[in-house]
């Protein structure tokens, strides 16, 4: 046993910043990031041996809880009938078939390893579609760390602080226009200025990674129509949001009504192992290869365990899960807010479907990006560590959405709201004046 000092001493002796992705490091919040040694249901357990009531849930995956037993037992059973062949199996399309059955609009199918292929597989497949160069996204969403798409990107690049990323060549950068989240005015000058050489609108169809920023009513629409009437298509990224929150992700939430020509999957897709997709229109994805002249391959795609856990997790996550989560998203927020209002503290909470987040210090509606900004991270700091101390492991940034679970029932619940008080007290303490 060790603690979790010594594992971030170790680990940052031979992985950059001892971890493998940036916002484990509690680089925005301070402190040393929590070695987990293992998690079941709605809790984890530190190197130390240390109990948490977990609110990450690996950042979207875990709608089941961590370690669902038929979730494991499934994973278990695949591999012990191998663990890769590089070859298909009949479990791809299977899980395309829950995909497909969830979201129609997505015809076809294919799997990658994450959300990051995902999202640069649907840009290069608009590409090659349109034959046109330019991507539209909106500053403050991620579309995970491609060249094209870290430009203004939220998430762990909104947490470091960062503009974007050294190593993004300027041509590549060129290629993407970036614009404020929900403002069809800019949008439609974009379209007026240089239509003809739009490609696609990629979109977080509900924003979840400056913390959370739903489409303002008729934004999504108006997505569809601007990028209909110049030719160039929309892609609807559901990575966070596919499966989570509804049945049918955002676009199911959102009552079905705009139609994209393409989607990205992930998080929940995979059940909590490496596995994205790509979805949409039978003709657009015919497009790419073998059946086309858009390019994109992988060792490991669709590979069979992490297919098992998305086959088995969609199975699970039926009707009544996505209440569940409904109910304890609603009524975490309730008592986040009523703690807030009690120690004095600023704050916005915004929601979309079970996803919310807290903007610390202002009380404006947060609308996009430089709103978002505003907020006061040294409350969320402070938030952050008292609950921690109180046995309650947050996201480790102000952007990032709270994730529940079908298994964050009353008892879990409850121990949250037992560290509320003192942890909202202090950051009242800790606002900025
Ligand atoms: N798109 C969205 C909306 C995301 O939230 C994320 C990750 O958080 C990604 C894409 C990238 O996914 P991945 O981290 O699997 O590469």
């Amino acid at each position: 046993m060790s603690t979790n000092a010594e594992a971030f001493d170790r680990a940052s002796r031979v992985i950059p910043g001892g971890v493998s992705s940036p916002v484990r490091a509690f680089g925005s919040v301070g402190g040393t990031p929590v070695f987990v040694a293992r998690a079941e249901g709605a809790l984890l357990w530190d190197v130390a041996g240390r109990e948490y009531v977990d609110l990450v849930g690996s950042w979207g995956p875990a709608i089941l809880g961590h370690a669902h037993p038929e979730v494991v037992g499934a994973v278990q059973a695949a591999a012990s009938r191998g663990l890769s062949f590089g070859a298909p199996t009949l479990a791809e399309a299977e899980l395309a078939e829950l995909v497909r059955g969830r979201v129609p609009l997505a015809e076809k199918v294919r799997f990658v390893s994450t959300g990051t292929e995902a999202c640069m597989t649907a840009v290069r497949l608009a590409r090659g579609a349109t034959r046109r160069d330019l991507v539209v996204k909106f500053a403050g969403c991620y579309h995970g760390h491609s060249d094209a798409l870290l430009a203004a990107a939220g998430s762990g690049v909104a947490t470091a602080g960062l503009p974007g990323s050294a190593g993004v060549p300027a041509a590549a950068a060129a290629q993407t226009l970036v614009l404020p989240y929900n403002d069809v005015k800019a949008l439609a000058l974009a379209f007026e200025q240089r239509g003809h050489e739009i490609a696609a609108v990629i979109t977080e169809p509900a924003a979840a990674n400056m913390g959370i920023v739903p489409p303002e009513p008729g934004f999504n629409a108006a997505l569809r129509e601007l990028t209909a009437a110049h030719g160039a298509l929309l892609i609807y990224d559901e990575v966070l949001t596919g499966f989570r929150v509804s049945d049918a992700g955002w676009w199911g939430h959102e009552g079905r009504v705009v139609t994209p020509d393409l989607f990205t999957f992930g998080k929940v897709v995979g059940g909590g192992m490496p596995l994205a997709a790509i979805g949409g229109r039978a003709d657009l994805m015919d497009l790419l290869a073998p059946l086309g002249p858009v390019y994109q391959a992988g060792t490991l795609s669709g590979n069979p365990l992490a297919t098992a856990a998305g086959i088995r997790t969609l199975q699970l996550a039926n009707t009544d899960v996505y209440a569940r989560v409904d109910v304890a998203a609603a009524t975490l927020a309730a008592e986040v807010e009523a703690a807030l209002r009690v120690a004095g503290v600023p704050h916005r909470l915004q929601r979309a479907g079970s996803l919310f987040s807290v903007f610390w210090g202002v009380e404006d509606a947060v609308t996009d990006y430089a709103s978002a900004q505003r907020q006061d991270a040294g409350a969320y700091r402070a938030f952050f560590h008292a609950m921690l101390d109180a046995g309650v492991a947050l996201p480790p940034s102000a952007y990032e959405a709270w994730f529940l679970s079908a298994v964050h029932d009353e008892t879990v619940l409850a121990r949250i709201c037992t560290a509320l008080p003192s942890a909202a007290r202090a950051a009242a303490e800790a606002l900025t004046p």
